[in-house]
This record gives structure tokens, sequence and C-alpha cells, in this order.
């Protein structure tokens, strides 16, 4: 028998295992699924940022300007007595509380529970920032909410079309997979905004002018229709919306589209036929479609390609890449303002009052609370007074950050769990340190909704604790009914009476297995999660940006990811294997336009939006005319544009940005 035990990558949503020899430390791949022996590097350093100095150790609280070491008795008992006399001066909804991609089922489900016991739907997570528009687009047209096949799927399809994602930085592993079956013969259409490192391996390369994506992929219905290749049957039988779709796809001919995507009307014709002929196929999708106020549109738009073409169930899959490693987990466990666990509205009061039940009160709050990328407002209107944050960093992370700054500066209480003391940290009322992955039990589930369970492998650092330990404190203190846990194994079993699928599992069977698919492996085979059973085209129109390019501001600014780092950086930053990897960031700027501004490989350029300026060097090429990227690990957001689409998702891939040199390299 092996030394070694499973934990779950903290990084990315394709949920690789790492197996690690608890005397050593050392990192291996897991053999089995889904990383089938392999890892990216943040996966092989993924134990670096755990052992860093920087560790928050003991509890904190801030005097004046200092922050001193305190009891955890203390802390609960202080932090709970404000929440609860803010509750009684001002109402429930004057708290908020945010969940993290990055802790466990079992602890997202917690503070969701602790948020509703409290009285209020003020519980959000990052999901908000990336996919979110993806679920409210996928609830539209199928009923569910989620990526709809497992990637072993993925293998076997005759063409996939990877659409505003870059797997080959994202999420490497899934790269293997597309490899796999191009091998096979299967076609790889790609479109995105600028030459990625995915695109390299395609037979399509379709470079859009950002903020066009509805016009292509209606340009590709109009051909699927037009040239009829699309499934009839499929579409008699189990869709709804055909001759509304048809109609207004008519006017988005290839030429049209040629005009406002700058994609030759030939090469579009190609693609589409090619996707719609393999017979098979998935769509995979990342934040290039849905960080746009059009986001849950452009979503729609995709999916028609999909839902046309059949390529649901046996013969293909939807694939809404998720960027951390529990951000499935988080919206699943209930961990959203407007979704009970399991994406169950809030609305249907069957499966509230069966929550209700299980957790021992009558009812829960129905009021959507607020979005997390709405909390900011609602703190500058006095409408918020507490805020407790688990493992997020919005500081950083969210769109035009100084007014994020400025929101949490005005809070009465602020509580920060966290592992490290984050730009957000610094601005909490109390700091409470959580433990890192690896020191702790507890499941994840993966983009391809698999549930996984992560061993502890080693003691918590210093004084710190679990989140669902911290969290049980929480709820005990604040006279909540249920928190009587012991283990984290209780709360898996809790939240396992939540969904039918697992009644019959056990959490022994999810801590020795291969994990389990929640509801199950594929979706949708037979029939719709709609109330007639079938999924809905929809006809979707071009949606502008919120800012377009002006004389004044010329250029489009797009974020995109990097290899080697993770989010706002606190984990990878903290990593010298990974730091080393990557080097320094640079802003991707075109030759052509480089010339004309005399800018320099290397030089020091200053990017500024209406939000405000950030200095980063640039490095001339991987950027098409007009377009600036802009690595969105670091600062970024100081500059990115707050607007927001249907979904609360903000545009994080399209400001209009100026750019100047100060100085030379
Ligand atoms: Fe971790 Fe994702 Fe890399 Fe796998 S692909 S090792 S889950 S970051």
């Amino acid at each position: 028998m092996s030394e070694h035990k499973t934990v779950v990558c903290p990084y990315c949503g394709f949920g690789c295992r790492l197996l690690v020899d608890p005397k050593t430390m050392k990192v291996k791949p897991y053999p089995g699924e889904p990383n089938r022996g392999k890892l990216c590097p943040k996966g092989l350093y993924a134990l670096e940022f755990v052992f860093s100095r920087d560790r928050l150790r003991r509890p904190l609280k801030r005097e004046g300007q200092k922050m001193r070491p305190i009891s955890w008795g203390q802390a609960m008992e202080e932090i709970s007595h404000k929440l609860l006399e803010i509750r009684e001066l001002y109402g429930p909804d004057a708290v908020a509380f945010i969940a993290s991609s990055k802790v466990s089922n079992e602890e997202n489900y917690l503070l969701q529970k602790i948020a509703r016991l409290f009285g209020t739907n003020n519980i959000d997570n990052c999901a908000r920032l990336c996919h979110e528009a993806s679920v409210h687009a996928l609830k539209l047209a199928l009923g569910t909410g989620a990526q709809t096949n497992p990637y072993e799927d993925l293998e076997n399809f005759n063409a996939i079309l990877i659409w505003g994602y870059n797997p080959a930085e994202t999420h490497p592993v899934v790269m293997d997979y597309i490899l796999k079956a191009k091998k096979k013969g299967a076609k790889v259409i790609v479109v995105d905004v600028r030459e990625t490192r995915t695109m390299a391996f395609a037979d399509y390369k379709l470079v859009i002018r950002p903020g066009t994506d509805i016009v292509l992929a209606n340009a590709m219905a109009n051909v699927i229709i037009g040239e009829e290749l699309y499934d009839e049957e499929f579409v008699k039988a189990r869709t709804r919306g055909f001759s509304e779709i048809r109609m207004a796809v008519r006017k988005y001919t290839p030429e049209y589209a040629e005009k406002v995507t700058g994609i030759p009307a030939g090469t579009i014709h190609e693609a589409a036929r090619t996707f719609a002929l393999a017979g098979s196929g998935a769509v995979m999708w990342g934040m290039g479609l849905t960080q746009h106020v059009s986001g849950v549109e452009n979503v729609l738009a995709v999916i028609n390609l999909a839902l046309l073409l059949g390529y649901i169930g046996e013969k293909g899959g939807l694939y809404p890449m998720r960027g951390q490693n529990n951000v499935q987990g988080a919206a699943y466990m209930g961990a959203l303002s407007e979704f009970l666990p399991g994406y169950v509205p809030l609305t249907d009061e069957k499966f509230r009052k069966r929550v209700a039940s299980l957790w021992g009160v009558d009812d829960l709050p129905t009021e959507r609370g607020l979005y997390l990328t709405e909390l900011w407002e609602a703190i500058e209107r006095g409408d918020v007074k507490a805020l407790y944050i688990v493992g997020e960093n919005p500081a950083v992370s969210e769109a035009d950050f100084m007014r994020v700054r400025r929101a949490l500066r005005k809070l009465d209480l602020l509580v920060v769990q966290e592992v490290f003391m984050t730009r957000t940290a610094r601005y909490a009322h109390y700091v409470l340190p959580a433990s890192a992955f690896c020191e702790k039990s507890g499941s994840y589930m993966n983009s391809e909704r698999r549930i996984q369970w992560g061993h502890k492998i080693c003691e918590p650092m210093g004084d710190s604790k679990p989140d669902w330990e911290i969290l049980t404190m929480l709820g005990r203190a604040l006279g909540l009914p249920g928190f009587s846990y012991s283990s984290v194994e209780e709360i898996t079993a809790e939240y396992f009476r939540l969904f039918p699928e697992l009644e019959e599992r056990s959490v022994d069977e999810l801590k020795n297995g291969e994990g389990i698919f929640l509801p199950r492996k594929r979706l949708h085979t037979w029939d719709f999660a709609t109330p007639d059973g079938r999924a809905r085209l929809f006809a979707v129109e071009r949606v502008r940006p919120w800012e377009e390019p002006d004389k004044e501001f010329p250029f489009v600014l797009t974020t995109v990811r990097l290899i080697s780092h993770y989010n706002t950086g606190e984990m990878t930053l903290r990593s010298p294997s990974l730091v080393k990897l990557m080097g320094e960031p640079r802003v991707l700027i075109n030759e052509h336009d480089a010339r004309k501004l005399g800018i320099r490989d290397g030089d020091w350029v200053e990017i500024e939006t209406r939000r405000g300026r950030i200095r980063m060097r640039a490095k001339l090429g991987g950027a098409p005319e007009g377009v600036v990227v802009v690595p969105f690990h670091f600062k970024a957001n100081r500059i990115t544009s707050p607007a927001l689409n249907k979904a609360g998702t903000p545009e994080l891939k399209f400001s209009a940005c100026r750019i100047r040199k100060l100085r030379s390299g």
C-alpha cells in the first residue's frame, strides 16, 4: 500500500488530484481520473505556498492602525455580538457573506447555512465574476446550470469548438484530452480575440474583434440553418424556438459577420460546415464569453449551435470551464444569492421548506440577496453594514477595485477568514487564520461536477483552523440551530441528504473512490430540466459593450490569465518555483500600434481607462491591432470596467483605454 494520500489541486477547476507523501510532502500526479497521471506546474508546486512564512497563525483584531492577537474565544464572542447588534438595529440584510471557491463543499455549505439561518440571502461567491452568466444561460436553455458531460467524452467527439477560452494556459491538463481527440481526427475550431497558445493546435483559427461573439455565433447558425445542416429530428422533438431563431439569424450572413467580426466570410462558412458535419461535438467556453455585458446572450448564442446540431448527451456536450478548484462546488452548495443548494430557485417552496426542516427551522428568506458585484454600492448607500468574507480578495479581484476599497473602509464590521494577510484582509476589523487545503479534509467539486475528497496531509499551521471549524464556532456563537458538528464528515453527510442522487451514497465511498458525479455523469441524454422537458433556442441580437473605444480612449483593453499564476496571486506569488517560471508580467501590444506610439519591446508604458492608470512593461506582439492585453492577476482590475451583465458578471474583457510610453526599458 502506498503511503501517499490524495488531495485536490487547489488551483484551477479541472480538479486534478495530487498524490502527496506526508513524510516528504513530495507531490506526484494521481494516475486515475480525472488527470490520468498529468499535472501542470501549478499542481506540481501546489504545496509551496502552504509553508510560506507569510501564513496567518493567530486571530487578529484591529486596534487603531495596528492588528493585535486575540484568542479564538474572544474573537467569536465579539464578532457574533456585533453581527447580532447590526441585525437588531438594521435587519438581517445589513449583513452580507462572501463564500470561497477555494474552500471545500462542506465549508461553503456551512457559510450559506449561516447566512440563511441568520435571515439573509446576501451570500455569494466569485462564480459571480466568472461563470454566473453561463449558469443563467444554461438554466434558461436547458434547465440546469453546469457542464453537461465529463471530460472523458471530449476524446470521442469529432469536433471541438473552443470559444473565448485558452485551456493551454488556464487548464493545461484538459488540453491533453483535446489533443487526444485531435489525434483521433477531431477538428478543433478556436475563437478568440488574439492568437492564443490553444490556437496553435486549431484547424480553424477565428480571431474575432472583441465584443462581436453573438454576430459570429449567429452567422454560424445562419449557415447551419440555411444549408439545412441542423439535426431536424432533434430540433423538432427536443427543442422549442426554432422558427424564432431561424428568423433572427437570417440577417447575420457570413458576409455581414465578416464586416463586424473581422473574420473572412469563407472561414465562417467553412468552420460552421465543419462543426455541423462532424456528427458529434463539444462547445467549450471561458470568460472570453461571459465577462461581457452581453455575457448571458453570448452563452445562449453558442448553446444554440449545440442544440441546432443535437450535440447533447452521447453526441455532444457543453463545457463552461470553471476557473477555481471549487467554484462549481461553492455554487452547487448554495453559496449564491439567488439559488439554494443544487441551483434550486429560492422561490421553490417545497425544496426551501425541506432545507429549512433539515436545518431545524420553519422557513428561509425568499428575497434574492445582493450579488457580490452589487455589494460595493450597497455598502456606499449604507444598506450593508457588516461583511464576513471567507477566502476571497475583492480588493484585487473586483473590477474597478478602488471603489471596493473605498466601500470596505466604510463598514462597521469586516471579518476576513484567510490563509494570508491579503489586500482585503488589511481592511478588516478581525482576521481569522484559516488552514490551507492540505491541513484539513473535505470534498470539492470540479468543473465536470465530480465530487472528490481531499485528505488531510499535515497539521494546521500555528493556531489556524479549518474553515469548517471556524464556521461551526461562529454558528454556535450566533445561537443558530444545528451547529453541533464534531467532524467534517458529519457536514458531508448532511449535504448528501439534500440531493436525492446522493441519498444512497456514503461518505466512505466518496473518500475511497474516484469521486461521485452530481447529479450524474452525463446530463440531458433523454430530456431537459425545463417544465416541458424540451430545450429552448433563444434568438439573441448583438449587445454592444458598455464603453466603446473613441478618440480619447482608442484601444480595447482585455484581461487574460497566465499559466503559472492564479487569480490575485496570493498563493502563486508565494510559490518560488511558479514565480521563477513566470517572469515579469507584461502588457501585450500589437507591433503596428506600438510603432505608431513609439513604444519598443520592454519599454515602460501607462495604460489608462476612465477608472485610472496602471504601469507595466510592454511586450510587442500577441495582440491584434487596436487591442491591449493585460494579465489580470495583479493590478489590472484597478482600471477594468465595472459594468454588469444580467447575471451580475462585470465586463472584465472589454474596456476602452489609451496607452503611452513612460520611459525606455
Ligand atoms: Fe491544478 Fe488545474 Fe494544473 Fe490540474 S490543470 S494541476 S487542477 S492547476
